[in-house]
């Protein structure tokens, strides 16, 4: 399957990360053999959210922060549709908090790729909510004074079913960690670390590159839960988080839990109402008859 759109080209300035996560996402899409028209991608508002418009496969340019319940419906009205969620770490972590949370909570089976780049890039470079306190980037006039939300902390602690975190750069393992997403049954989040050239000059390509490492390349690493026991999935959370905090000299990438074993949001609807999905949209359960005339 083609899945680069031929009739747009990106427009993100030189050196930016987004080309990457483009690169893994087509990748991905191609090496999963998914037609074009079994796949929604849902974005928000900023430089991230471009990417829609330049994937042959059907697509929503949604409002600032609301990428999360806009897919969440799409999922609901078309299980059947592998479902992309495109946002920044503004958009996800700011204004569309919130829905990144209850998404989690739902276990909606989707995927959602964060770009995080620890800036505003559309709107010239203000602070988001991951970049850390301290960090003056090239864009601010001083020092944020704000804590970072970690995003794979935060993931894991609202209940996501396949948390990872990849780095645009590394187009081949971002691509696999993209298509474990899809394949994965559940809400996925992956954090993806991306160079923002033009605003951010403290987290650069050289600056990462410094730093991470591969969680699979460390003996005995296995984030998947094997059996649904309080036990075992007390310990693979466990292992996550502390991994998940890890932040500095080092900053892990990969995988870091999956666990299938959560019903997801379809199948706890379906459980309460088996006739959902059969019910033409106007007198569908879910949101009782039309009442309207
Ligand atoms: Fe990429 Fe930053 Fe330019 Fe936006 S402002 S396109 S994130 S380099």
């Amino acid at each position: 399957m083609d899945y680069v759109e031929k009739r747009r080209r990106p427009d993100w300035c030189p050196g930016c990360g987004d080309y990457g996560i483009l690169q893994a996402l087509y990748q991905a899409l191609a090496d999963l053999n998914l037609d074009p028209h079994n796949v929604f991608l849902v974005s928000g508002i900023g430089c991230s959210a471009k990417t829609i418009h330049y994937v042959n496969a059907n697509g929503a340019h949604t409002l600032h922060g609301r990428p999360i319940p806009y897919a969440t419906g799409v999922k609901l009205a078309n299980p059947n549709l592998e479902v992309i969620v495109i946002g920044g770490d503004g958009d996800l972590m700011g204004i569309g908090a919130e829905h990144l949370v209850h998404a989690g909570r739902r276990n909606v089976d989707f995927t959602v790729l964060m770009f995080d780049n620890g800036v505003y890039g559309l709107t010239k470079g203000q602070a988001s909510p991951t970049l850390k306190r301290g960090t003056k980037t090239k864009a601010l006039a001083r020092p944020n004074i704000y804590d970072a939300i970690n995003p794979v902390v935060l993931a894991l602690s609202v209940g996501f079913t396949f948390v990872a975190r990849g780095y645009a750069y590394d187009v081949k393992h971002l691509a696999l960690l993209i298509k474990e997403a899809i394949r994965h049954k559940g809400s996925a989040f992956i954090d993806i670390l991306q160079p923002c050239p033009t605003y951010n000059d403290i987290n650069t390509k050289e600056w990462y590159e410094a730093r991470i490492y591969k969680l699979e390349s460390e003996p005995g690493w296995d984030p998947v839960v094997r059996n649904p026991s309080e036990e075992e999935v007390t310990k693979k959370l466990t292992q996550a988080f502390l991994r998940g905090m890890e932040w500095g000299d080092r900053i892990p990438i990969g995988i870091f839990y999956q666990n299938e074993y959560v019903p997801t949001y379809e199948e706890r609807i379906l459980e309460q109402m088996p006739n959902y999905l059969k019910a033409p949209p106007a007198l569908s359960p879910l949101y009782g008859p039309d009442n309207s005339t």
